[in-house]
């Protein structure tokens, strides 16, 4: 791949924060960036240099909208795989591409390529309808949790299964589509793996932090995450494994349940920059959005060495309307710019800074 130049146009598909951050960090190394997102007032769609407000499935202006960039990324994976398919028609270079896409967009998919290349999962079964559920309960054993095979996030889309009598409830409440039953991971902490690879096959990692969820929704992400020092270069050695396997281009955050004996099982990965991320550009020598734009690029990756112990906090619901005199020194706000705070919704986020390293 060409090497994209500073004064170059990154296009963006999806107008989130991530599109925001990420906008900032190539604005900083000198490139525009063209948002493309249905939404009117999106968070990316405020901080770019121009916005393409069209629907997913409006193949002119995506081609139009790929024809004035000179790479195009994305912000969120279910972007549909159509829409993908007319910037690769484009011929305007696409990252990450169709694959790492696909296959993240389906629980079932994802699981299966996981197993394929050595990387360990919970054990689960395919739903197709309810009358798949009491046999696969059986084989899994209770509680095992029924996840819709498509769109679910942030907790959406699951349901325990504790007994055969959940069975009817669960399947209504994940909207009676595609699953996946997974059998119950008994883990003692989670933590997630943010993995760069660039065109050229380079590959870098950044330390993996531990993550603590509150109703399904990521609230703290730490480093260092406690684990010893064999556990996390496993972790970090099959995220590599993974984004080699794929031919990934750009940041992957994989997931793991980490388990009492050390042993990692992943749970799912997201083509993209990541949540759990967000405290690395404060922390560490490069962060996951300014490296995205360099991988992207077929820029040389930047360093991932921590500088600071580290806790990024989400700033959820209400807590995103806080002052900056909530700080204490160190600390780092990021506003999102979302104009209305609702139960849940990821307002913005701060990372504190705790020791710094000297190694
Ligand atoms: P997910 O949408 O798959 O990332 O799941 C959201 C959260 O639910 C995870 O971060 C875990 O805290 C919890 N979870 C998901 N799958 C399992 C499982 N098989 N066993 C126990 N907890 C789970």
């Amino acid at each position: 791949m060409s090497l994209i130049a500073p004064g170059s146009v990154i296009g963006i598909l999806g107008g989130g924060q991530l599109g925001r951050m990420l906008a900032g960090a190539a604005e900083r190394l000198g490139f525009d960036v063209d948002i493309y997102c249905p939404d009117t007032d999106a968070p990316a769609t405020r901080v770019c240099r121009r916005h393409w407000q069209g629907a997913y499935d409006d193949g002119a202006l995506l081609a139009e909208f790929a024809a004035a960039c000179d790479v195009v990324t994305l912000e969120f994976e279910n972007i549909p795989v159509g829409a993908v398919s007319v910037i690769e028609a484009s011929g305007t270079p696409l990252h990450p591409g169709q694959r790492s896409l696909s296959l993240s967009q389906d629980r079932g998919d994802e699981k299966a390529f996981l197993n394929s290349i050595g990387v360990a999962t919970a054990d689960y079964r395919l739903i197709d309808d309810n009358t798949d559920i009491a046999p696969a309960l059986v084989e899994l054993g209770a509680p095992s949790l029924l996840k819709t095979r498509r769109e679910g996030y942030d907790g959406k889309g699951q349901a325990w299964i504790r007994s055969p009598a959940d069975i009817e409830s669960a399947w209504k409440s994940v909207g009676m589509a595609p699953c996946i039953l997974e059998a119950a991971v008994p883990f003692e902490r989670e933590i997630s793996v943010l993995v760069a690879r660039s065109s050229n096959g380079e590959t870098k990692t950044w330390a993996p932090p531990h993550n603590v969820h509150l109703d399904g929704i990521l609230s703290t992400s730490t480093v260092p995450s406690g684990l010893p020092a064999d556990v996390e270069h496993d972790a970090r050695e099959q995220a590599i494994m993974l984004v080699d396997a794929l031919g990934h281009v750009g940041v992957l955050a994989l997931e793991f349940f980490v388990l009492p004996d050390g042993r990692l099982l992943a749970n799912e990965f997201a083509p993209r920059v990541h949540n759990s991320g967000h405290w690395t550009p404060e922390a560490c020598q490069t962060g996951q959005f300014e490296q995205h734009i360099r991988a992207i690029c077929g820029w040389p990756l930047g360093d991932t060495r921590r500088l600071f112990d580290a806790e990024m906090v989400n700033l959820i619901g209400d807590a995103g309307l806080v002052t900056p005199d909530h700080l204490e020194p160190g600390d780092v706000l990021t506003l999102y710019g979302k104009r209305e705070a609702r139960p849940g919704r990821k307002m913005g986020h701060i990372t504190r800074r705790l020791n710094p390293r000297k190694d």
